[in-house]
């Protein structure tokens, strides 16, 4: 069996792994990168975790992938704009392969779920579906045909940057009421910090709605609304068999999936997607990380 290094660089956290070529995560780790605003910083931790876990895994390992948070050039291995963080044209593949020594590869980290979910997860059987990371972020990938559909310029799938509220809250994308200012990890923290003033992670916001907290309860209600209007739009466009949810808020699906599937049925095409299922990835939030290992043994 192949083993390959996987890298998962998100929002607020970076995960490190070895990935066989069946998608398993044989060690991993993982380190809050948080407080970690510049490129250059982010490398020298990358390069550290790794080396140590190499060390501790011993594995043949001779290549590496990552998965980058924001939009990305696979063919030439440059992190081209994260909105949030504000990092551009990094040449991160070619950094990271002289400092690990590994043949590395890099891929944005929604295709890098979507390829892990058509590969060892719950669509291998599925020619045509819809991905969607709700997190820090939302971002999008689709397979059409058995094929990762990238774009003419390597950037479709962006469902984040949807309009849903017009003239709302500016976004990092230079533009007004995206989804992902409404509907993502980040955004349910802010608007739960604007009624409340307290600063609580989307994740304490979940457990206070489990919990029979009515405020947290209604604003996980609208985030599925949301959601379910915005996937309404994919259905009706693409026409796809299924559509999955990853990110860190997807792992707390059942606070919103009732929300979500109402508002979909309510503004989809029914009777062009009636057999169309909505769910949450079976790899939960290792689905990144999974792919990111497997473009590198491609
Ligand atoms: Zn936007």
């Amino acid at each position: 069996m192949e083993f390959s290094l996987g890298i998962d660089i998100g929002g607020s956290k970076l995960r490190i792994g070895t990935i066989s070529s069946r998608g398993d995560v044989i060690c991993s780790n993982i380190v809050d990168i948080s407080k970690v605003k510049k490129a250059e910083k982010l490398v020298e931790i990358i390069v550290d975790n790794s080396n140590k876990l190499l060390l501790h895994c011993q594995l043949n390992i001779s290549t590496c992938g990552i998965a980058i948070p924001g939009l990305t050039d696979a063919n030439s291995g440059e992190w081209v704009f994260s909105p949030f963080s504000g990092i551009k044209n990094f040449p991160i593949a070619s950094i990271i392969e002289k400092r690990l020594k590994l043949k590395t590869y890099i891929e944005n980290d929604v295709n890098a779920s979507a390829i892990a979910e058509k590969q060892v997860g719950s669509c291998q059987d599925i020619s045509n579906f819809f991905w969607m990371t709700v997190s820090n972020g939302i971002g999008g990938a689709f397979f059409m045909n058995n094929q990762l559909y990238k774009g003419a310029f390597e950037h479709a799938g962006e469902i984040g940057h949807l309009t849903v509220v017009k003239d709302g809250v500016s976004c990092g994308c230079g533009g007004r009421g995206c989804l992902e200012k409404y509907a993502s990890g980040a955004s349910i923290e802010r608007i739960y910090h604007q009624e409340k003033k307290e600063h609580l992670s989307a994740k304490e916001i979940a457990r206070k709605a489990t919990m029979g907290d009515s405020f947290s309860y209604e604003l996980y209600q609208q985030t599925g609304r949301y959601l379910g209007k915005a996937l309404s739009y994919v259905a009706n466009l693409l026409n796809i068999q299924k559509i999955v949810l990853g990110g860190g808020v997807s792992m707390d699906f059942d606070l919103f999936n009732e929300s979500l599937l109402q508002q979909f049925e309510e503004d989809v095409f029914m009777e062009a997607n009636k057999s169309i299922v909505i769910e949450k990835t079976i790899l939960l939030n290792q689905a990144a990380l999974i792919g990111a290992g497997l473009i590198a043994m491609k």
